[in-house]
C-alpha cells in the first residue's frame, strides 16, 4: 500500500495555485516529470483536492454534515488516504470499494453503501465490518438487509433512496433521478416502507437518500430534488417517523471546457441544501465524487506521430480510450493543451489514441499549436472517472498514477507489468463436466 505524506494543514494556505501554467502543476514541472516517468501517466494534485475539500467543508460550517467521497470517481489508495486524512468518508457501491476504503484507513462509521445491485454477500460483508449506512434501492434489498442483519444479530442503519423524478439536464448516461432510471424508488413506495417499518426488527430505517445524476452545472435540479425530499421528510416527521440522516448525493459538475462550463460554487450549492432542509436537525451526508478530484487530475501523453489523412490531420497519442474512456463513452469534452512549444502556428487535428476503434478519439477538429512526434500534451480534468474506468483493452497496461504535492511527486500506481496483466489466465488444461 502506498505511503502518502500529508502536509500540515497550515501548509494549505500557501499551497501554489495548482493550475498556474500548463508546464507546472502543484509546483511540479511536468516536462521534467515526463523525462523521468514514461507516458502516458495520470498526475493528481493533492493541493487541488485538499482545496476542494476545504471549500466544501467551509461551506458546510455549522451543519452536522459528513462528506462521503464517491469512491468510483477515483479509487486509488493514495487518493482515499488523502480523503481519510482530511476527515472525508466514502460512498461505496461494491465490496471492492469497501475493501479499498477500509484499507486506506477510512473508519466504517464514515462509509455509506449505495447501489442497485448489492449482492447478499456484499451486504453481509458490509454488516460484518459495521458500515455506517445502507442506501437501499428496492424493497427486495430492504428485506435482504433485514434477513442478513437478523442472522448476524446486528441492526443495520438504512436510508431509502428516493427517485424524485427530476431531470438533471446532464448526459443521458449519467442521469439517475428520472422515473425511467433504474435507481431508487418512488416517494409513494418509500412511504409504504416507512408505514411498515415496525416489521423491520433489525433495520433502523431512519434516513432519506437522493442522487439525481452527475456533472450537473445548474442549481435548479438540486433545488427541485431536495424540495421533494424535504417535503417527504416533513410528512414523515408529522407521521411520527424520525429522520436522522438525509443524504443529498453527489453530482456537482466541474469545468471540462474552459470558458464554456460554469460550475456552481460549493457555497451556492450548500445554500440550496440549507434552504431546502431548513429546520432539519439530523445529519446531512454528501457524496461528491467528480467535484473533489476531476480538475485535480491531468493525463500526460506524448504524440507518437502526426498522420495526414485524406481529409483530416490526425494526432496519434500514446494515451488511448483504455486510459480515459469519457470521450468515447459520453462524447465528453476534455481540454487538451501542449505542455510547451505553445508558439507554433495553430493546426486543426483529430486527436486519437492507438486503439483499434474509431471511438478511440479524444477530440475532433481541435486547434493546437503544430505538433511533432515526441511532443508532450496535457489532457485536462481527468482526475474523476479516468483511471477508475480504465481497462487493458488492446492489452495495453494500466497507466502510471502520480500524486503531486507542492513541488514533490510520488508514484501511487506503478506501471502494470505484462505478467500482472495475464495473471489468472491459464491454458484450458483441466477440463471438467458439470
Ligand atoms: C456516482 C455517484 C455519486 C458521485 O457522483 P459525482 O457526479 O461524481 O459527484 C454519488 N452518489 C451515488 C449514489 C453515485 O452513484
Amino acid at each position: 500500500m502506498p505511503t502518502q505524506k500529508t502536509s500540515h494543514p497550515a501548509a494549505q494556505e500557501t499551497a501554489p495555485e495548482a493550475n498556474s501554467a500548463h508546464g507546472m502543476f502543484d509546483g511540479v514541472d511536468l516536462q521534467r516529470l515526463a523525462e523521468r516517468i514514461p507516458t502516458p501517466f495520470h498526475a493528481y494534485s493533492a493541493s487541488a483536492i485538499r482545496q476542494r475539500i476545504g471549500e466544501l467543508q467551509a461551506a458546510l460550517a455549522g451543519l452536522d454534515a459528513t462528506i462521503c467521497f464517491a469512491v468510483k470517481a477515483n479509487p486509488n489508495l493514495a487518493i482515499l488516504q488523502l480523503m481519510a486524512n482530511a476527515g472525508v468518508g466514502a460512498d461505496i457501491v461494491s465490496a471492492g470499494e469497501m475493501r479499498r476504503s477500509l484499507h486506506a484507513g477510512m473508519p466504517p462509521e464514515r462509509i455509506v453503501f449505495s447501489g442497485v445491485g448489492k449482492s447478499a454477500d456484499e451486504i453481509a460483508g458490509a454488516l460484518a465490518v459495521g458500515i455506517h449506512r445502507f442506501n437501499v434501492e428496492s424493497h427486495d434489498e430492504l428485506l435482504t438487509l433485514q434477513r442478513l442483519a437478523e442472522a448476524q444479530g446486528v441492526t443495520a442503519r438504512a436510508a431509502v433512496r428516493v427517485n424524485p423524478d427530476v431531470d438533471a439536464h446532464t448526459h443521458a448516461k449519467i442521469s439517475t433521478g428520472k422515473a425511467e432510471n433504474k435507481f431508487g424508488v418512488s416517494i409513494d413506495e418509500a412511504r409504504r416502507w416507512f408505514a411498515e417499518r415496525g416489521r423491520l426488527s433489525h433495520v433502523q430505517l431512519d434516513g432519506l437518500h437522493v442522487h439525481i445524476g452527475s456533472q450537473i452545472l445548474t442549481l435548479e435540479p438540486f433545488r427541485l430534488a431536495l424540495q421533494r425530499v424535504a417535503e417527504f421528510w416533513r410528512e414523515l416527521e408529522q407521521d411520527g417517523h424520525s429522520i436522522n440522516s438525509i443524504d443529498v448525493g453527489g453530482g456537482l459538475g466541474v469545468s471540462y471546457r474552459a470558458g464554456t462550463d460554469q460550475p456552481v460554487s460549493a457555497s451556492d450549492y450548500v445554500n440550496v441544501i440549507r434552504t431546502a432542509l431548513a429546520g432539519y436537525k439530523g445529519r446531512v451526508l454528501l457524496e461528491p465524487g467528480r467535484y473533489l478530484v476531476a480538475e485535480a487530475g491531468v493525463l500526460l501523453t506524448r504524440v507518437i506521430r502526426v498522420k495526414a489523412g485524406v481529409e483530416r490531420q490526425f494526432l496519434v497519442l500514446d494515451a488511448a480510450m483504455n486510459d480515459l474512456q469519457r470521450p468515447s463513452l459520453y462524447d465528453a469534452w476534455h481540454d487538451i493543451v501542449p505542455v510547451s512549444n505553445a508558439s507554433r502556428p495553430l493546426t486543426t487535428y483529430d486527436i486519437v489514441g492507438p486503439v483499434c476503434e474509431t471511438g478511440d478519439t479524444f477530440a475532433r477538429g481541435r486547434e493546437l499549436p503544430g505538433c511533432a512526434p515526441g511532443d508532450l500534451l496535457l489532457i485536462k480534468a481527468t482526475g474523476a472517472y479516468g483511471t477508475s474506468m480504465a481497462s487493458t483493452y488492446n492489452s495495453r497496461p494500466l497507466a502510471i498514477e502520480i500524486l503531486l504535492n507542492q513541488g514533490r511527486y510520488a508514484v501511487v500506481r506503478r506501471r502494470q507489468h505484462f505478467e500482472e496483466m495475464i495473471a489468472g489466465e491459464q491454458p484450458a488444461r483441466n477440463w471438467e463436466t458439470t
